[in-house]
C-alpha cells in the first residue's frame, strides 16, 4: 500500500435495522400480518451491514447456510446499488418462494446462522432483505414475463402442492417438462394455506407465489386426492416420473385419558378451520369455531405459537401453552415465542399433561398436569425431561389444542404397494429424492418427518435435478438393497 494511504475501516453497523410491528395490543384483535415489512432505504442500509465476505475452503458463510442455494452475497451487494429488480433475478434463480420463506424461514439456524457479521453482532437481516424484495417485486407488478424453454416431450406428475412439490413442479417446468400438481385441497400451497396463520403470511402472498409457478406452465388439478381418485401406479402409465411431497399432516395425539372430551382438537383441525375455511371471519364466512375463556396448547414448537397466538384472536381470554421442557429448548421459531409473549400467551414450562377433566356433559373443563426436571441429553440433544413425582396441578380450561407434531400422509404409501416406508412411515429415499419405485422420487415431510418450509424446497430442488437427469441422460434406478437399508 501507498505510504500515506492508509486502508479505510468500514464501520460495523452491530444491530439490524428495524422491523416496524403492529403493536401487540392492537394485534390481538385482529389477522392482519405482524411485521410491517421495511421500506427501499432501510433495505439498502441493511444491505450496506454486510461485509460482502468471499467463500474459502476454512469459513463457512451466510450462502453455505441456504439449502436452495441462493447467491445471498451477490443479491445483498444488487441490494446495496439499489438494484431491487437485479437482486430479484439473483433471489428467483434459485428460490421458488421468495415472499414466503422471508417470512417464516427459520434463518436464524439457516443462512443468518452462517453469517461472519453475526460472531460479534447482529448478522445482517437475510431474510428481511428477501421478504422486501419479493414484496416490492409483487407490489410493483415487476413480475415481468415468464420466458418457457421449448418442451422436451416429458411429462411429469407431481402429487402435493405444499412447498416441495411447488419447488419440483416449478424447476421441472423451467426446462421445459409438462408437469401436472396434482393437490388434495382447493388450493396449492400445503401447510403455507392451511397451516400458517394469516397474521404470519397472509394467503394472498401464498397465491401470488403459487399463481408465479402456474405462470411457469404447471398444470394445477386440485381437489384431487392421489390414493382416491387414482394411485401412483395408474399416474407412472401416463407420465414419465413422479414426484410425491404429500407431507406431514397426520397428527400425533397424547393418548391420555380423557383425550375425545368436547374442546379437545388437535393443532391441524383447529389451523385448518381458521386457515382454509376462515373461520375468523364468522359470520362472513359461515364457519365458526368456538375457544374457550382459557385454551392450553400442548407443544413448544411453530405449531404451538400458531395455536396459542390465533386462540388469543378468536377472543380467549388467557392463552397458555404447556410444554414440558425448559424455554431454551422450545422448538419454535425464536421470533415466534418473542411474538407470542408480547401477546400475553402464558408459558407454562417443564410441565406436561397427566389427564383431561370432564364435565357431566362431556366437555373438557381441566387438564392435570405434572411438573418436570430436565435429566442428561437424549438422542436428540436435548435434555429429556423427567416427571417429579407428587407434583401434579390442575389447570381449568374450556379448550386443548394438541400440537405435539404431526406424522406422514399414509395416503400415498398405503395405496402404492413397493414404495418402502421407514418405521416412522415417511417414504425411504436416497440422496436425490429416488424412492424404492423406478421412475417415482419424494421429498419434504414425506421423506424427512415434520420439518420445515426451506428444507422441503431443498429436497424439492435435489429432486428436481436428480429427475431431469432421469428424464434426459440416465434413467439407472439403484438397487432395492439401497433402500432396504433406509428402511430400517
Ligand atoms: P406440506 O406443506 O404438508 O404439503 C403437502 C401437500 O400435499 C398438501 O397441500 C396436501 O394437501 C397435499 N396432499 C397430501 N396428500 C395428498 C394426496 N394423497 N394427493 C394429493 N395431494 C396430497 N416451517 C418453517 O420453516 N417455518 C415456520 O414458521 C413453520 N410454521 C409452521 C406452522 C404450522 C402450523 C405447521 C403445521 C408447520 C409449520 N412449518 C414451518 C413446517 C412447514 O410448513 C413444513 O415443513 C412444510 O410445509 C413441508 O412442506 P411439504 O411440501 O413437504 O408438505
Ligand atoms: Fe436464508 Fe431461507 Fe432465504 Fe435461504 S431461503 S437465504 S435460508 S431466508
Ligand atoms: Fe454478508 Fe454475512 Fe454473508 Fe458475509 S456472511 S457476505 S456479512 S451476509
Amino acid at each position: 500500500m501507498a505510504e500515506g494511504k492508509k486502508k479505510k475501516k468500514t464501520k460495523i453497523v452491530p444491530k439490524k435495522y428495524p422491523m416496524p410491528e403492529q403493536n401487540p395490543k392492537e394485534r390481538v384483535k385482529n389477522f392482519d400480518e405482524v411485521p410491517l415489512g421495511q421500506d427501499g432505504e432501510t433495505a439498502i442500509l441493511e444491505a450496506k451491514r454486510c461485509l460482502q465476505c468471499k467463500p474459502s475452503p476454512n469459513r463457512k458463510i451466510c450462502k453455505d447456510g441456504c439449502p436452495v442455494e441462493i447467491d445471498i452475497p451477490a443479491f445483498i451487494k444488487q441490494v446495496q446499488e439499489g438494484d431491487f429488480a437485479g437482486a430479484m433475478k439473483t433471489v428467483r434463480d434459485k428460490q421458488n418462494l421468495p415472499a414466503v420463506c422471508g417470512r417464516v424461514c427459520p434463518y436464524e439456524n439457516q443462512c443468518e446462522g452462517m453469517c461472519v457479521l453475526g460472531k460479534k453482532n447482529e448478522p445482517v437481516g437475510i431474510g428481511r432483505l428477501e421478504r422486501f424484495l419479493a414484496d416490492w417485486e409483487r407490489n410493483e407488478q415487476k413480475h415481468g414475463k415468464i420466458e418457457l424453454p421449448p418442451p422436451t416431450g416429458k411429462k411429469v406428475a407431481v402429487v402435493g402442492g405444499g412447498p416441495a412439490g411447488l419447488t419440483v413442479a416449478g424447476d421441472l417446468a423451467k426446462q421445459g417438462h409438462k408437469v401436472t400438481l396434482f393437490e388434495a385441497l382447493q388450493y396449492s400451497g400445503g401447510v403455507l394455506v392451511y397451516g400458517i396463520p394469516e397474521f404470519r403470511l397472509p394467503k394472498e402472498i401464498v397465491r401470488a407465489e403459487v399463481d408465479f409457478i402456474r405462470r411457469s406452465g404447471v398444470e394445477m388439478r386440485n381437489d384431487h386426492v392421489v390414493g382416491k381418485l387414482d394411485t401412483v401406479d395408474e399416474l407412472l402409465q401416463e407420465y414419465d416420473a413422479v414426484f410425491v411431497g404429500t407431507g406431514a399432516g397426520l397428527p400425533n395425539w397424547t393418548n391420555l385419558e380423557g383425550e375425545n372430551l368436547n374442546g379437545i382438537l388437535s393443532a391441524n383441525e383447529f389451523l385448518t378451520r381458521v386457515n382454509l375455511m376462515k373461520a375468523f371471519n364468522f359470520p362472513e364466512y359461515d364457519t365458526p369455531i368456538r375457544v374457550g375463556k382459557t385454551v392450553v396448547t400442548l407443544g413448544g414448537g411453530n405449531v404451538a405459537m400458531d395455536c396459542a397466538r390465533t386462540s388469543l384472536r378468536l377472543g380467549a381470554e388467557e392463552s397458555i401453552i404447556l410444554y414440558r421442557r425448559s424455554d431454551a429448548e422450545l422448538p419454535a421459531r425464536r421470533e415466534e415465542v418473542h411474538h407470542a409473549k408480547e401477546e400475553g400467551v402464558r408459558f407454562e414450562l417443564l410441565a406436561a399433561p397427566v389427564r383431561y377433566i370432564g364435565d357431566d356433559e362431556g366437555n373438557v373443563k381441566q387438564v392435570e398436569a405434572v411438573r418436570m426436571r430436565l435429566g442428561e441429553p437424549d438422542d436428540s440433544g436435548r435434555r429429556r425431561p423427567i416427571k417429579i413425582e407428587g407434583s401434579n396441578f390442575i389447570v381449568d380450561c374450556q379448550t386443548v389444542l394438541i400440537a405435539i407434531g404431526q406424522s406422514p400422509n399414509p395416503l400415498v404409501p398405503m395405496t402404492t404397494p413397493d414404495l418402502k416406508t421407514t418405521k416412522w412411515g415417511t417414504i425411504a429415499v436416497d440422496a436425490e429424492g429416488r424412492t424404492s419405485k423406478k421412475g417415482v422420487f419424494a421429498g419434504g415431510d414425506i421423506s424427512t418427518g415434520a420439518a420445515t418450509v426451506i428444507l422441503a424446497m431443498g429436497d424439492g430442488k435435489r429432486a428436481a435435478k436428480a429427475m431431469h437427469k432421469y428424464l434426459t441422460e440416465d434413467a439407472s434406478w439403484p438397487a432395492p438393497e439401497v433402500f432396504e437399508k433406509a428402511a430400517c
